[in-house]
């Protein structure tokens, strides 16, 4: 508490889709252990180190144990502002990482196995709750960036701008903001699915194509952050010593609580920085993703140097660095998981992206 504390960066290399194996895309990208993980092709040759490195043999569950997600989830329970975000080209697995392979349809849901680190941080969190007689209210927000507008994904009807305000004790924030409390793994996972229900659906299976566009929309053309907010209620029936509960002794018998948040972060697809070529509203979106993308690595450039040697943080450049300033630069504890694809056709986004999260390895706040 209180000490720098640098951003943990991992990587994950999804295998070769069936796509790329058939058209004969050559495997780059090999981990060597420890961490390290090379990339060799044609005129690029280069190592990368992280504090762990997936590969495609990797299963969801070795991701969640060996990331630090599970820490993550104790630490946003003793209070700390906890953030993990996915980052890399669209397809190279962030919503399978986060989410597992859930877009398909929803009469067959996933494997347990398959379940991401969403899932898995869900449960891991409500066992907590229910096991070491911390009574936590928990209770989720979950907003879109699209555009340069913020928009929250679970208010009913058409999406609708909400404002982004600052203030001294609570740093950037959205105002009017929707947060619904869950106490089940379903209902916090139907709140995730409970957005492409606001179209009114024409049939069953209707619903489903709605459901499943609308998950690819997040992942390539908006910025989706859920956030789960952690309260640990006022208890007075079992006071634990010396960790303040009911030691006020105010007449109600409640006490300071504990407030911290999880938030996951889908980021857009990298590789929507070079598109801007494209005409219309592809245009539009294309330019806000990479303004938010870009004023993002702006910052954790900024962010990386020494302390001392910081200049001014330009957070205000864009929406997403506005919401994710505390995750990056300020109290917060952040996860960044950097997803990449093998294949020799991506080479050039995958050095993109591990040039990025190398950066973002040098990045620390103070929890
Ligand atoms: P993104 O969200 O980055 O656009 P996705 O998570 O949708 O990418 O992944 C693209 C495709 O690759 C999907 O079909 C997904 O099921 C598959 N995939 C991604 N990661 C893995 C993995 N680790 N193992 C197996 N399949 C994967
Ligand atoms: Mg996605």
């Amino acid at each position: 508490e209180g000490r720098e504390t640098r951003l943990r960066v991992v990587l994950r290399v999804r295998p070769l889709t069936c796509t790329e194996t058939r058209r004969g895309d050559q495997q780059v990208v090999h981990s060597l252990g420890d961490g390290a993980v090379h990339v060799s092709a044609a005129r690029h040759d280069a190592t990368f180190g992280f504090s762990a490195v997936f590969d495609s043999g990797a299963s969801q569950e070795a991701v969640f144990e060996g990331s630090g997600m599970r820490q993550l989830v104790e630490l946003a329970i003793d209070g700390f502002s906890c953030t993990v975000f996915a980052f890399g080209q669209t397809g190279s697995g962030k919503t399978y990482t986060l989410m597992g392979p859930l877009a398909q349809s929803q009469t067959q849901p996933a494997s347990p196995a398959l379940l991401g680190l969403m899932q898995r941080s869900f449960t891991y969190l409500l066992e907590q709750s229910r096991s070491c007689g911390a009574d936590l209210a928990l209770s989720a927000s979950y907003l879109e960036i699209y555009n340069e507008q913020v928009r929250d994904l679970l208010s009913p009807g058409p999406p609708c701008a909400l404002p982004l305000r600052w203030s001294k004790t609570r740093g950037f924030y959205v105002e009017n903001q929707l947060s619904v409390e869950f106490e089940s793994l379903e209902a916090i996972v139907s709140l995730l699915l409970q957005e492409m229900q606001s179209i009114p659906p024409p049939a069953g299976s209707q619903r489903r194509r709605t459901s499943a566009h609308a998950l690819n929309r997040h992942s390539s053309r908006s910025h989706a952050l859920l956030t789960i907010h952690i309260r640990g209620r006022a208890v007075s029936a079992h006071p634990a010593p010396g960790e303040g509960w009911g030691a006020q002794g105010s007449a109600r018998g409640s006490c300071p609580s504990k407030q911290g948040t999880l938030c996951f972060v889908d980021l857009a697809g990298s590789e929507r920085v070079k598109e801007t070529g494209s005409s219309g509203e592809l245009s539009v979106e294309a330019n806000s993703i990479n303004r938010s993308l870009l004023a993002l690595g702006h910052c954790i450039s900024l962010l990386a140097k020494p302390r001392g040697k910081r200049t001014h943080i330009p957070y205000r450049d864009s929406k997403l660095t506005r919401l994710l300033a505390r995750s990056l630069g300020g109290s917060g504890i952040t996860l960044m998981v950097a997803c990449i694809s093998p294949s020799s056709r991506c080479v050039s986004e995958t050095l993109s992206t591990l040039h990025y999260a190398s950066r973002a390895r040098r990045v620390t706040t103070r929890p």
